[in-house]
């Protein structure tokens, strides 16, 4: 028969597929396989994430395993789709949106789905071409890889191939393909789908699957009168408020928070036109398409609770009760502030939590922003102060020198008795000497467009080991140079 003959030509990873979301059935996703793309070639590889997914790393050279990646060669067991979900972008309702350009393989039996981002059109892609450019897949990569580095839930990436196929954007570029991994792509636009289309069994379908596989203290919760969709629903804002504070306190902008890129898992996923700040200033918009900074990088706290709003409102027709709703979503407002003070006190290295640490906290951010200190080269010369550097090396950062002696004594003395031996240890384990900014990401951008993907290579070394000193590598610690702040990165992808 022809189906055996050419599932016996497919490529068998011997990663063992189980496939649960293509178990819920057809009402949420289509079935179809990826696109093949052209004479593909390695861009950056990821042994780690190989060796989680008990991949060994030898078939990250593989010719097979890069035209399986590519879209080219079937992977034996898996049940490719594209899944269906709708999203509120920028505030509005959109309607249905799903995988425009991506295609889920499916699930390894360690649990972790394999994605190809970019691997062409679907009955999603509405004006879309299905594909995904080298220059925001090296940014998806990278990112991606280092957040994970960071101790910062979020999506993975195994790998990136290129092809020289033309992919119009403003001007012409070139295709790739991004590996994607992660327990489950569902986002909370997935809810509102089914919810806002009225299907409340297939609503409750996917809640029970989400809850049964990631969640599954919500069903034997006494909380909430035992209801398990409310439950959920607190669950998943105490996730996502752990998340934004872990946003917060790296100075990680997402830049495109709509309800379709907000993970179930509270993980940080759709690595678009993200940045790491470089100077310090809370209204800062990464996004060149965000016209009115919705997603600045002080509103994500709030714009993240927006969009737990817009999930419960989804998961209402089965929590039946708005008042256990809210009671859900309640949790965000206690646990994001709490999570953001554990995060930015360890940065501080400080030990046990005074109530006065708070206004500590809030004056530094403060100065930070009035003299536009850099954020990372701040905390990691902080760090390196603890453990004895001269405090020069500081308060040279801050124009305004007697603000900042003001806050150093504050400092020194909530910490006289702490800052020493371990917690300054500490603190270089928190405050990561290298972090993606834009300009790192964009020279090796540019040396992958001439083919010399080493610059990929160097960069990924570094972010993997993000607290490490790595010496002879210092430039990609330093300042960021004056074109830096002319790099302007879009919803263009
Ligand atoms: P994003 O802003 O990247 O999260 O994408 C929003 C929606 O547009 C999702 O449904 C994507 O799948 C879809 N999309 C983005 N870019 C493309 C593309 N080049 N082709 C098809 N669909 C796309
Ligand atoms: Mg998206």
């Amino acid at each position: 028969m022809n189906t055996m003959a050419s599932d016996a030509l497919d490529l068998d990873l011997g990663l063992g597929w189980r496939n649960s979301f293509a178990a819920l059935g057809e009402d949420f996703y289509t079935r179809l396989s990826p696109q093949s793309l052209p004479s593909p070639y390695w861009v950056g590889r990821s042994n780690s994430l190989a060796d989680t997914l008990d991949l060994d790393a030898a078939w990250l050279d593989s010719p097979a395993l890069l035209e399986a990646l590519s879209g080219n060669l079937k992977l034996a067991g898996s049940a490719p789709l594209a899944s269906v979900y709708s999203g509120h972008q920028f505030g509005s309702w959109a309607g249905q949106l799903g995988d425009g350009r991506a295609i889920l393989l499916g699930e390894t039996r360690k649990g972790l789905e394999l994605q190809l981002k970019g691997a062409g059109l679907t009955p999603y892609s509405r004006m879309g071409d299905g594909r995904a450019v080298l220059r925001s897949s090296i940014r998806e990569f990278l990112c991606s890889e280092a957040m994970h580095a960071l101790g910062i839930p979020t999506t993975r990436a195994l790998c990136v191939t290129g092809s020289d196929a033309p992919i119009r954007r403003e001007q012409m570029e070139t295709a790739a393909v991004v590996t994607r991994v992660a327990p489950s792509f569902i986002r909370f636009g997935h809810f509102e789908h089914f919810s806002y289309n009225g299907q409340h069994a297939q609503l409750r379908q996917l809640a029970d699957y989400v809850i049964d596989s990631f969640y599954p203290e919500c069903r034997d919760t006494d909380r909430f009168a035992g209801n398990p969709y409310a439950a959920l629903l607190e669950a998943v804002s105490e996730r996502t408020a752990e998340m934004v504070a872990q946003w917060q306190a790296v100075g990680f902008c997402h830049g495109v928070m709509n309800t379709d890129n907000m993970s179930i898992l509270g993980l940080t996923i759709d690595y678009g036109p993200f940045q790491f700040l470089d100077a310090f200033d809370p209204g800062h918009i990464c996004n060149h398409s965000d016209t009115q900074g919705r997603y600045a990088y002080n509103r994500q706290p709030n714009i993240a609770y927006w969009n737990l709003f817009c999930l419960g409102q989804a998961l209402l027709p089965l929590i039946e009760d708005q008042e256990l709703a809210l009671a859900a979503l309640a949790s965000y407002k206690t646990v994001f502030p709490t999570a953001l003070q554990t995060r930015m006190s360890a940065k501080l290295g400080l030990v046990g939590t005074r109530e006065a640490d708070k206004v500590l906290i809030e004056n530094l951010l403060k100065l930070l922003a009035a003299d536009r200190v850099d954020y990372s080269i701040f905390w990691r010369r902080l760090s390196h102060m603890a453990q004895g550097a001269h405090a020069d090396t500081v308060r040279d950062l801050f124009l305004d020198r007697p603000a900042f002696d003001a806050w150093m004594l504050q400092y020194s003395e909530r910490t006289h008795h702490d800052v020493k031996g371990p917690e300054s240890d500490l603190m270089l384990k928190v405050n990561p000497k290298f972090v993606l900014r834009n300009h790192l990401g964009e020279q090796a951008i540019r040396q992958a467009k001439l083919k010399d993907f080493s610059g990929v290579h160097h960069l990924l070394a570094l972010l993997e080991t993000p607290y490490d000193e790595h010496p002879g590598f210092e430039a990609y610690a330093d300042f960021p140079p004056d074109w830096a702040s002319s790099i302007e990165i879009s919803c263009s992808s």
